[in-house]
């Protein structure tokens, strides 16, 4: 019997959970799914799951070294630069072939009202011009671009509430959440300026869509440059990539 490859699977998003369920039977693999363990999963995907960083470039290919691994795919978040930066370094490194798994960022539509930014800091300078109450759509460390912006009324919603973050109102809430959730809370506070991360995919388009509707500004953050290698848009081709690769390898 040929010994299964080991596949390290980065995830902590929607595609890396589909991606562990469709590979859960395939017997040529074991895969391991790697979670930064920054919040407490809904879902844990199938298989073997490890938590926590690794300890940088170097401590990922240590890793990859010690338990053998044989393929990685990077399916983390399209702005979780740093793991998919250190990803691409340990895998040159210890010579592990990598994808990475990207959906397709969002695009705007006709009556989209789109300012599209490079980075939070650009966002923050071009919020003042744009509305005084803002929802700001980004996540808790990401809040401190935005701290001390005179006059203007600061929304944030997040699952926990945080320890220190004067200036921002904070609206306690997980998602994921609909279209007409999105219109009651841009209504209810009367929203007039939305920033987000263009994070693209279905779970977090409601609050675009809403926008949409209701002729409201987005400053729009561009995504970090993806790294240069494989890339796959969706689950179908990283399965064709996984399979076109355990044709001929050496397992673990
Ligand atoms: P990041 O800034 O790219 O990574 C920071 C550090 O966290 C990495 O250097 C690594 O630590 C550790 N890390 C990140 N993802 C990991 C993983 N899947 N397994 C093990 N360690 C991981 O990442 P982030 O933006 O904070 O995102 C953290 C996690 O949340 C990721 O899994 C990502 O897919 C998910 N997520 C992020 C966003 C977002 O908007 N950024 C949204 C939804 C979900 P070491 O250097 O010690 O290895």
């Amino acid at each position: 019997m040929t010994p299964e490859t080991r596949l390290l699977l980065l995830g902590g998003t929607t595609e890396a959970l589909a991606l562990a369920e469709a590979l859960a039977g395939d017997r040529r693999l074991k895969v391991i799914s790697s979670l930064a363990g920054r919040t407490v999963a809904h879902r844990l995907p199938p298989g073997e799951v490890r938590v926590g960083g690794f300890g940088g470039a170097s401590g990922l290919a240590a890793y990859l070294n010690e338990r053998r691994i044989g393929l990685v795919v990077d399916a983390t978040h399209p702005f979780a630069a740093a793991i998919s930066r250190n990803a691409a370094l340990a895998c040159r490194e210890a010579g592990v072939p990598r994808l990475q798994l990207l959906r397709p960022a969002w695009e705007p539509e006709p009556g989209d009202r789109w300012h599209e930014v490079p980075d939070m800091a650009a966002a923050a300078a071009a919020l003042p011009a744009l509305g005084r109450t803002a929802f700001l759509a980004v996540g808790r460390q990401e809040l401190a671009a935005f701290a001390g912006l005179p006059g203007l009324r600061l929304i944030a919603r997040m699952v926990e509430a945080p320890d220190d973050l004067a200036g921002f109102e904070i609206i306690l809430a997980r998602g994921p959440f609909t279209l007409e959730d999105e219109l009651a809370l841009f209504e209810r506070e009367g929203v007039e300026v939305v920033v987000s991360k263009n994070s693209g995919g279905e779970a977090t388009y409601a609050k675009i869509a809403a926008a949409r509707r209701r002729a409201l500004p987005v400053v729009m953050i561009a995504r970090p440059s993806a790294e240069p290698g494989d890339h796959a848009d969706g689950v179908p081709p990283a399965l064709a990539w996984i399979a076109a690769r355990l044709v001929g390898l050496p397992a673990a």
